[in-house]
């Protein structure tokens, strides 16, 4: 009941605060408590939500694992699958697929970064800083530009070393992977090169994301090295789009060491 709730969390003020830092603080505590009280607001839930059906499920390209395993797990249906699936894909020991993350799109962000490419200064700290791989730096050719979509618009490419080819380039975020956390904004020297935009606005981002960010024909080998933090950005992260919490400040490092090693990287 409310009154218990309300008194309950009252006398939790009071052996929270009393002795630390007196009656004022308890008043202060127990006056938000009001507030939080007086000001709920109830939502009427609409009738015909009770009969409302899902939207039919969209045929992706993916394994026979993230098809049969994977969404349908995501799909909260996970108990309904016959031991037999896991027999036939070998995995009743608990073995897993790599990669299947990148099938599981949230779209939990209500703000996601939009990259201006006139103001960005090519450094790369938002992709090295963004804990779940949500955004990439890409580099193309002229050949290549004329096969990716309109809409991945690039800048001249700067800052690649005397010897690097004139690539064009683009910072790519993936609006359904991102959190929202904004650590990339936090980290971004340059003002104006990213900006928190509303999701809806975003979404149509997420094919360059797919069909461009996430295409290895793209990555420059010429480019990738681990001598310096932007040089290793444009590298494949082997660990990307973590369930971790909105800016996990530990997987940022485990992204990075499998930019470095990921492709002969071994965890016990
Ligand atoms: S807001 Fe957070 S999750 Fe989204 S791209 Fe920036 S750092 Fe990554
Ligand atoms: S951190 Fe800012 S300036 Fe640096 S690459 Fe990202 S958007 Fe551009």
């Amino acid at each position: 009941p409310l009154d218990v709730a309300v008194e309950d969390m009252k006398k939790n003020n009071y052996n929270s605060y009393f002795k630390k830092a007196g009656q004022k603080i308890v008043d202060l505590n127990n006056q938000a408590v009001d507030v939080g009280v007086s000001a709920a607001v109830k939502v009427e839930i609409p009738e015909s939500w009770a009969n409302a059906v899902d939207a039919p499920a969209q045929e992706i390209e993916a394994t026979p694992f993230v098809k049969e395993i994977v969404l349908p797990m995501d799909r909260q249906q996970g108990d309904k699958l016959p031991i037999s699936v896991f027999q036939k894909h070998g995995v009743l020991d608990g073995t897993w697929e790599n990669g299947t993350s990148a099938y599981s799109k949230r779209g939990v962000a209500t703000m996601v970064p939009k990259w201006d490419g006139s103001a960005c200064i090519q450094c790369n700290r938002c992709a090295a800083t963004c804990p779940h791989a949500a955004i990439r730096p890409v580099l193309l050719t002229e050949e290549e530009k004329a096969n990716v979509p309109a809409s991945f618009e690039t800048v001249p490419a700067k800052g690649l070393g005397k010897d690097a080819p004139a690539y064009s380039y683009r910072m790519q975020i993936s609006p359904y992977d991102c959190l929202g956390c904004g650590v990339c904004l936090t980290a971004c020297p340059a003002k104006g090169a990213l900006t928190m935009t509303p999701f809806d606005d975003m979404k149509p981002e997420q094919e360059n994301f797919d069909k461009v960010a996430m295409n290895e024909a793209y990555l420059k080998k010429d480019v990738i090295s681990d001598k310096n933090m932007k040089s290793v950005q444009f590298a494949k992260p082997y660990f990307q789009f973590s369930a971790a919490c909105a800016g996990c400040a530990e997987t940022t490092y485990i992204k990075l060491v499998s930019q470095l090693v990921g492709d002969r990287m071994y965890i016990g």
